[in-house]
């Protein structure tokens, strides 16, 4: 046998006594969490492969860090909460619920169970972190341009499925280049993030806001005609129009202008977002500073 292969042999032996030691009573509960890297699966994966060692009615799970809450079942008197944690790195709280109390032995058998879910959840936080950091924009904290080709995909058919409404602003701040010439760059990114965020405290939480490039940024609507677009619209071009940029001893203002498109019967991606841009073209000839509706 060459030192190579001697190598793997161990790694293998390794790797099986690991398994046997982890715990081997709760295999059955430990391979079936790692079938998903969901929140949501994980969880009622673990209230299902418990539930005849820990009965409960309900569980309802939260994380904070992907503004996150799944429940199930139906919510009844008795509790336990577990804050959920590990190598500093918090996983989210558990609470399951039942008629009657939770006893000292049931406590302890749920917390050796919960050293199964422990280790699924920390790799589904790791992929949650990583798929954000990949559709996030650094600057603007906002969805970038890859999050937009994904989401418009999703959001057209389940409008075009459930018979709803979706509008698209195309927002463009005027006369850009301006500020990084006489300002530099770094007060025109300063500017960039705040544009963001102004945008950002206009939005309902349906609301979706992506950097479509330099300095123009795309909201997307679900459930909202043209005339509500339109509103929020207006909405966003006054908030911009009403803040200052405070950058060393300088005051800045800057305005936008905005193009609306709601969607139609026979759109593709392509013609919504055109009539969206073309739009927001128009508002720049009408004279900057305004909302143009598609036509
Ligand atoms: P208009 O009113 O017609 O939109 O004029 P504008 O100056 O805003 O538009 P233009 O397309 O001429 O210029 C956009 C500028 O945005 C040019 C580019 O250098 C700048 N830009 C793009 N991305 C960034 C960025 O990440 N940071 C900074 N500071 N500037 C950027
Ligand atoms: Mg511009
Ligand atoms: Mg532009």
């Amino acid at each position: 046998m060459n030192h190579k292969s001697a190598n793997l042999a161990i790694i293998s032996n390794n790797t099986f006594e690991a398994t046997k030691a982890v715990n081997l009573d709760n295999y059955d509960i430990s391979s079936a969490l790692q079938t998903t890297l969901e929140f949501n699966e994980l969880i009622a994966i673990f209230s299902s492969k418990i539930a005849h060692k820990i009965p409960h009615s309900a569980f309802i799970y939260t994380n904070t860090e992907f503004a996150l809450e799944v429940k199930s079942g139906v919510f009844t008197r008795h509790s336990c909460n577990y804050a959920l944690k590990v190598e500093q790195q918090q996983l989210g709280e558990l609470k399951l619920m039942r008629n009657h109390r939770f006893s000292d032995g049931d406590l302890q058998l749920l917390e050796t169970l919960l050293c199964c879910l422990i280790y699924p959840l920390k790799n589904a936080t790791l992929f949650h972190q990583a798929l954000k950091m990949a559709y996030t924009d650094p600057l603007t904290q906002t969805h970038n341009r890859a999050s937009f080709n994904d989401t418009i995909k999703r959001e057209m058919s389940l409008a075009t499925r459930n018979v709803k409404n979706l509008s698209l602003i195309f927002f463009d701040i005027d006369h850009f280049k301006t500020i990084n010439d006489t300002y530099g760059h770094d007060c025109g990114d300063i500017t960039l993030a705040l544009g963001a965020k102004w945008i950002k405290e206009s939005l309902r939480d349906s609301d979706i806001i992506f950097r479509y490039g330099g300095e123009e940024f795309v909201i997307l609507l679900s459930d909202t005609d043209a005339n509500g677009a339109g509103l929020l619209a207006e909405r966003i071009r006054t908030s911009i129009e009403n803040h200052t940029i405070a950058y060393g001893m300088e005051t800045i203002k800057i305005t936008a202008s905005l193009g609306v498109s709601t969607l139609r019967a026979n759109d593709t991606i392509e013609s919504f977002i055109l009539r969206a841009d073309k739009a927001m073209y128009a508002a720049k000839n009408k004279g900057r500073n305004q909302v143009v509706l598609a036509k």
